[in-house]
């Protein structure tokens, strides 16, 4: 027994969780700890943040998450370095994001190092289930959720910041196909599309079931507006190339600012690339040399076809590809194996 701090210091004792680290995907394992802290309308600050066990919450029925979904996620990947030490890769853009998606959403969100903080305290807790390097990442997933009972469709007066963590391996298997939806649109000029809002993912379930039931591996979406160009996937975002060109949708509203995105684009400008953020048509897709898709899960990933309405195009993959050159140097930073120039990392111990 003894407090959550003894219970934490002898499970760093343990080494290494048992599991088996090859056949991780992108899949809840549950650990030991996850990190609350919670806000009241009567103070104007969340509370002291505690390690609790890992386990259900409880919730009234009437909280305004539940109801209305007025809630945030986010994402983020701890990693272990050859010598055992971690790295946490650009928390603070993921604290900004919160913030910004907070405001979007009328909550209350942590200081950046309130988040800071709870991260490291929820990684270090959890350290036996950080992957042994290059054989997966801790995934660390921060939410952000109205608590308070809430009958009426207004902002809730209590809020609950919780991170949770989970060992992860490869987000998507095998090659990816990609479905260009054009009839289910992901996010409207004016929505929630730039945040990451809890409310952004269950609408698009539909579109991503059928496009799987077909065969695909995921679903490109089109703007909103006229439908003619592309912008994100489920939980992604996507690059074109075309000589040394690298095109991205600009990211303005509708699109998730991606921090793999972010780093993506400051990795190809680096390697001699020229990056445009622009619109891109969907035409331009079938002239594309090579198409690649950025996220914090499934890092960067080449995309081996696009199919739109029933045209299919194929793509370079594999080993000589630029998506694979900017997937090892973004990879050797996150990992610790080349020096971090960008200062993107941090280690925490
Ligand atoms: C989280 C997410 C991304 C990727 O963002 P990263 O910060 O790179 O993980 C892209 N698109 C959507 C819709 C997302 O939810």
């Amino acid at each position: 027994m003894g407090s959550i701090e003894q219970q934490v210091e002898c499970r760093e004792k343990a080494e290494y969780a048992n599991v088996n680290w090859d056949e991780l995907g992108f899949a809840l394992t549950k650990t030991d700890y996850m990190y609350v802290m919670n806000f009241s309308g009567d103070e104007d600050d969340f509370s002291q943040g505690i390690l609790t066990r890992f386990g259900n919450i409880e919730l009234c029925p009437s909280s305004g998450i539940l109801n209305y979904g007025q809630g945030l996620f986010e994402g983020l990947k701890a990693y272990r370095k050859e010598d055992e030490g971690i790295l946490l890769f650009r928390p603070v853009e993921n604290a900004l994001r919160m913030r910004m998606g907070a405001d979007r959403m009328c909550m209350p969100s942590p200081t950046i190092e309130q988040f800071i903080d709870a991260v490291k305290k929820t990684v270090l807790a959890n350290k036996r289930w950080v992957p042994p390097h290059g054989r997966g990442a801790l995934y660390i997933r921060p939410l952000l959720m109205g608590t308070s009972p809430n009958l009426g469709v207004k902002p809730a007066s209590e809020y609950t910041f919780l991170i949770y963590a989970s060992p992860v391996g490869n987000y998507h298997k095998g090659d990816m196909n990609l479905f260009v939806e054009d009839k289910v649109y992901r996010a409207a000029p004016g929505g929630t599309g730039g945040v990451k809002s809890v409310t952004n993912y269950s609408p698009i379930y539909k579109a991503l079931t059928q496009a799987k039931a077909k065969g695909f591996s995921d679903v490109l979406f089109l703007d909103a507006l006229t439908g003619k160009n592309i912008e994100e996937g489920s939980a992604f975002n996507i690059f074109i190339l075309k000589g040394n060109v690298i095109s991205t949708p600009t990211a303005y509203g509708t699109i998730l600012p991606g921090i793999t995105r972010k780093s993506v684009i400051e990795i190809a400008l680096t390697l001699g690339y020229q990056v445009e953020e622009r619109t891109v048509p969907i035409e331009e897709v079938f002239d594309a040399e090579e198409v690649f898709c950025s996220g914090t899960a499934m890092v960067i990933k080449s995309v081996a076809s696009i199919t739109y309405q029933g045209k299919r195009i194929e793509y370079k993959v594999g080993t000589e590809t630029v998506a694979q050159k900017l997937y090892a140097t973004l990879t050797r930073i996150q990992t610790g194996l080349i020096e971090d120039k960008m200062g993107w990392t941090i280690e925490i111990d």
